[in-house]
């Protein structure tokens, strides 16, 4: 066994050489081995750094938008070449497989792109001669300090769906990661100062509960962007906008994928497998329920189970397509639903704790799981189960497949699958979900649309990325504009109205 790591906050472009009151142990979950200790930031020193990225904020603010515009292209540049790196830290701690790993880094690369075209994105409006002689134009400029606080899912993507934006709209970050995987944000965080931004508008706080309340309650933090489990996202709404701060609050999913009878039902089965079972289920898009319209269920469930018998099982460095969970205890609250869904009525068709694992040591894997015959009112149907359990619910047509999924207390993506062009617009046009996919499972937009759910996977009502995160990290201003002219004088108590 190595000595762990340690593993601390990034304050003004530096790490953190203070002594931390508390630490947590950081895993590798493939071997069970603890790789890193972790610093956790007390309240008072999360306040420190936010004063500190307060007082770099206002240069940054003021630097123009060519002198913005080289520090993400930069990044950009060193982002691509160290995404293999930014991967391997990645599995290391999360342990999703390397591919996979390296394709979130990827996905967040793209809201890097997108956001080197701020100049455009910021274009105002601009209204000649509103009223006579009188010009009416509209700018947006930065909020200030804003928080963004991360889960441990896709440690590299989600704190790039709004870091990239909110420092090209001229603001300072402050990070909070996951306690369970923190090593990548780091290492991107420092990427920033290697590509020219000052020190202190990126900064990274890690820590726990204390840390996530100090960002929420501090007078100079003006905007919070937190994705996690939908109890924490709803803590986090309500505490941070009773502060009187701006909120996008993206929570927990149960994915639904509606399959219609006359869907190709080999490409439908291939979805629901990489989709299930892809990042072992901790994907908030991953799908967990499966709706097939009979007559299809048997037809389609024989031919998940003969892909998922193909499926290796392993040490994310090994090539295998599935890792372990990334905690011991979160994959013991997922196996524990084998035991309730079977106790609940449901058929387990495959059961993940007999599958056979490619690992050395005492990883927290459990292999795909397949259940059948599932219904509301069962928890393996009800809990977001954050792991590789698929479960099958039958229905009798597409109205009772539509019903269930509109029923469903979240709302962050879903999936239709049929040949049927007419039922799938139906299907996009009264689905009550933020994220649809038409023949396509994990419906995740590109960088210039935005990201978000509705119900309970969302709080707020701003979106991640694409124009929404342009409009998250900026405040509009609109400026009505006269230069004087003898004809505009004279005293007018009235209204002002365009003539
Ligand atoms: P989590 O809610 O446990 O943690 C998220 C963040 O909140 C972490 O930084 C954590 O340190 C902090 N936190 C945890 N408990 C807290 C508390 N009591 N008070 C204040 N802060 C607290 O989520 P997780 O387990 O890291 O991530 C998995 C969850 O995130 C799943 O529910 C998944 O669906 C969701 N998720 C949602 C999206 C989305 O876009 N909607 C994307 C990724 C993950």
């Amino acid at each position: 066994m190595s000595t762990p790591t340690r593993i601390t906050h990034l304050v003004d472009g530096r790490p953190w050489s203070g002594t931390a009151e508390r630490t947590s142990p950081v895993f590798n979950p493939a071997t069970g081995e603890q790789t890193g200790t972790l610093d956790l930031a007390s309240a008072s020193l999360v306040d420190e750094v936010v004063t500190s990225a307060a007082a770099a904020w206002e240069s940054w603010a003021d630097a123009s938008l060519a002198r913005r515009t080289q520090v993400l292209f930069a990044f950009r540049e060193l982002l691509n070449a160290r995404k293999d790196e930014i991967g391997a830290l990645i599995t290391a701690e999360h342990g999703k497989v390397l591919s996979d790993a390296v394709g979130e880094v990827t996905r967040g690369l793209e809201v890097a792109e997108f956001a080197c075209g701020i100049p455009h994105l910021l274009k105002g409006g601009f209204t000649e001669n509103a009223s006579t002689s009188v010009d009416v134009y509209s700018i947006r400029q930065p909020v200030g300090v804003v928080a963004v606080i991360s889960p441990f899912n896709f440690p590299a993507m989600v704190p790039l769906w709004f870091i990239p934006i909110a420092i090209a709209c001229g603001n300072a970050v402050v990070l909070k990661p996951s306690e369970k995987d923190p090593s990548a944000a780091v290492a991107i965080a420092a990427l920033w100062k290697e590509a020219g931004l000052p020190d202190g508008i990126m900064q990274v706080v890690q820590g726990d509960k204390e840390a996530v309340d100090a960002l929420l309650t501090h007078p100079d933090v003006k905007s919070v962007s937190f994705v996690g489990s939908t109890p924490i996202a709803r803590y986090v709404y309500e505490t941070g906008t009773a502060h009187g701060k701006r909120v996008q609050a993206l929570g927990g999913a149960k994915n639904h994928m509606l399959v219609l009878p006359d869907a190709d039902l080999d490409l439908a089965a291939d979805a629901a497998v990489n989709a299930g079972f892809g990042s072992a289920g901790e994907r908030c898009m991953a799908i967990s329920a499966l709706v097939a319209v009979e007559p299809i269920a048997d037809e389609l469930i024989g031919k998940i189970k003969d892909r998922m018998g193909k499926l290796v099982t392993g040490d994310g460095t090994r090539g295998c397509d599935m890792g372990p969970l990334v905690t011991k205890q979160h994959r013991d609250k997922v196996a524990s639903y084998l035991d309730s869904g079977v106790a609940d009525g449901a058929t387990l068709v495959v059961d993940g704790r007999e599958g056979d694992v490619d690992s050395d040591g005492e990883g927290y894997f459990l292999a795909p799981t397949l259940f059948d015959n599932v219904r509301p009112g069962m928890s393996v149907y009800d809990d977001e189960i954050f792991g590789p359990v698929l479960s099958v619910v039958r229905v009798g047509s597409y109205d009772e497949g539509l019903e269930l999924i509109n029923a469903n207390p979240y709302g962050n993506g879903t999936a239709i699958f049929t040949n049927d062009g007419g039922a799938a617009r139906k299907f996009q046009r009264n689905v009550e979900v933020g994220m649809v996919g038409v023949n396509v499972p994990i419906p995740v937009p590109v960088s210039y649309y935005s990201f978000g759910g509705w119900k309970n996977s969302l709080f707020g009502d701003t979106h991640a990325h694409g124009i929404e995160g342009v409009h998250f990290f900026t405040r509009g201003k609109v400026v009505t504009s006269r230069w004087l002219d003898p004809s505009h004088g004279g005293l007018n108590l009235g209204f002002p109205q365009n003539d």
